[in-house]
């Protein structure tokens, strides 16, 4: 398709033209996410037992498969736009070096200190919280984007912030640290022996460096067990993809704005929120029958829950403390190989995008930590951007699909998601600059004994 307009290099969206409410996906869904159910009882979790954990807005927006829209609040606009719109990218370099007819667009999500989307749900978990009249949030890191976008959010708002940082992360990212700290978060190594938890674990294993789901762990029983606190999660939950929902309601403003229609609509996945928030209008309008796309989930061959996994309830964190998600997983106790993109180092997925894809309605690729690295690489010696590993997924398939395009002559629309910078993944550049990175693929025989210990309901 011929364009009317010209197409600038960056899409910037004018601030009066940002999204005023955030869509839920859901609500257009005929085969709605399962329910997360009470691993005690087997019955779906209510909103008086998400409550003790979550924000009672945050708990409302969790159980929402109704309603459409959700109107953001002013004070929530007010600080998207010291980084929003984010522009939306036309590679025309990417385009040239490929020699490919494609014409391929990246939504830019790595425009703020925090360096990634997922600072567009700190803010409003964040601001639900001091809204409650809560003193503080608790939650857990691993790699550190996370940990960091809450930290800001919480120091805008004047919000405590605790964060249990998994001990290998701590120590290998002391910047990472630093920024949370500077941004005023108390940010703790786990597993640590400030919680009844962490103290259980460090007798067991001494010397251990931790796990997500440890930090999990602690970061819940320090919500629970002090008045006045709540735990946060940045992915995974129906009410991170519905505030994500703000990057994908930015691109279709975009491109709509220049008559733009893309066939082909790709994003790294870890949990889901990125993927999930920029294909929602995309999703909609396919649910709807008003349009049609490709959509494409990439995960690192390292842990392919879409790919490999079952769709069966399971538990969101190793711990088994967490209520009961039905989606595509490898098994709780599924534990990744290192893998340099630690943000999609998560064993299950969104019962969103699981529900999605269990529906046909969008595919999925796993592909090889090395093969993402050399895309990383060549996206910045011709784009510039210094991509994170997770966001670096998705610039190996929409390179793939570019060049798919060149061998066919077809000229598709592709856009993916870049979620995020690469400045503090700097060791992961040196293992592939060095030529030392490994990539672990899990047998079909690891992968069948976690799945063999998916609880029996
Ligand atoms: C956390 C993270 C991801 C993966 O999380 P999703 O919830 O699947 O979006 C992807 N990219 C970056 C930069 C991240 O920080």
């Amino acid at each position: 398709m011929e364009n009317k307009k010209e197409i600038p290099y960056k899409i910037y969206l004018e601030e009066s033209e940002m999204p005023k409410a955030w869509y839920n996906l859901r609500a257009d869904m005929k085969n709605k996410p399962a329910p997360l159910l009470n691993p005690g009882t087997g019955q779906p979790m209510t909103a008086e037992e998400l409550g003790g954990v979550f924000c009672d807005e945050l708990v409302k927006q969790e159980l929402d498969n109704d309603t459409k829209f959700y109107p953001i609040p002013q004070e929530i606009r007010d600080f998207y736009k010291m980084y929003r719109p984010s522009p939306l990218v036309r590679a025309y370099c990417l385009e040239e070096k490929l020699q490919t007819p494609a014409k391929i667009y990246y939504k830019f999500e790595g425009n703020n200190t925090s360096g990634s989307h997922k600072l567009n749900s700190a803010i409003a978990q964040a601001y639900y919280a001091k809204k409650q009249g809560l003193k503080g949030v608790t939650t857990e890191t691993g790699a550190g984007q996370w940990g960091t976008a809450l930290s800001m959010a919480c120091a805008y708002l004047g919000l405590d912030c605790k964060v249990f940082m998994v001990k290998v992360s701590y120590e290998q990212k002391p910047f990472r640290r630093e920024v949370m700290r500077t941004y005023g978060a108390d940010v703790t190594p786990s597993p640590s022996d400030k919680t009844e938890v962490g103290r259980k674990i460090l007798a067991e294993f001494p010397g251990t460096t931790g796990s997500l789901g440890c930090a999990i762990s602690e970061a819940v029983e320090v919500a629970v067990t002090n008045p006045g606190y709540r735990y946060v999660l940045g992915s995974v939950l129906n009410q991170v993809l519905l505030h994500q929902s703000v990057i994908g309601l930015e691109t279709k403003i975009a491109l709509d704005k220049y008559d733009i229609k893309p066939d082909m609509i790709i994003g790294c996945a870890g949990g889901g929120s990125n993927l999930g928030g920029l294909i929602a209008p995309f999703m909609g309008e396919k649910l709807r029958g008003e349009a049609d796309y490709q959509i494409i989930a990439v995960e690192p061959a390292s842990c392919p829950s879409f790919t490999r996994g079952t769709f069966a309830y399971d538990f969101c964190d190793t711990g088994m403390i967490c209520p009961l998600a039905k989606m595509y997983t490898l098994g709780s106790s599924f534990i990744p190989s290192a893998n340099h993109a630690g943000g999609l180092r998560f064993h299950g997925m969104s019962t969103v995008l699981s529900q999605l894809y269990h529906d046909g309605l969008m595919e999925a690729r796993a592909v090889e930590q090395s093969s993402v690295f050399e895309a990383a690489e060549y996206f910045a010696r011709t784009e510039g951007i210094l991509p994170a590993p997770e966001s670096s997924h998705a610039i190996r398939v929409a390179i793939d699909e570019a060049l798919k395009c060149k061998e066919t002559g077809e000229e598709k629309t592709i856009v993916f998601g870049l979620t995020g910078t690469g400045y503090f993944d700097l060791k992961a550049y040196e293992s592939y600059n060095d030529g030392t990175m490994t990539d672990y693929i899990p047998t079909d025989a690891e992968i069948a004994a976690s799945v063999a210990k998916l609880p029996k309901l």
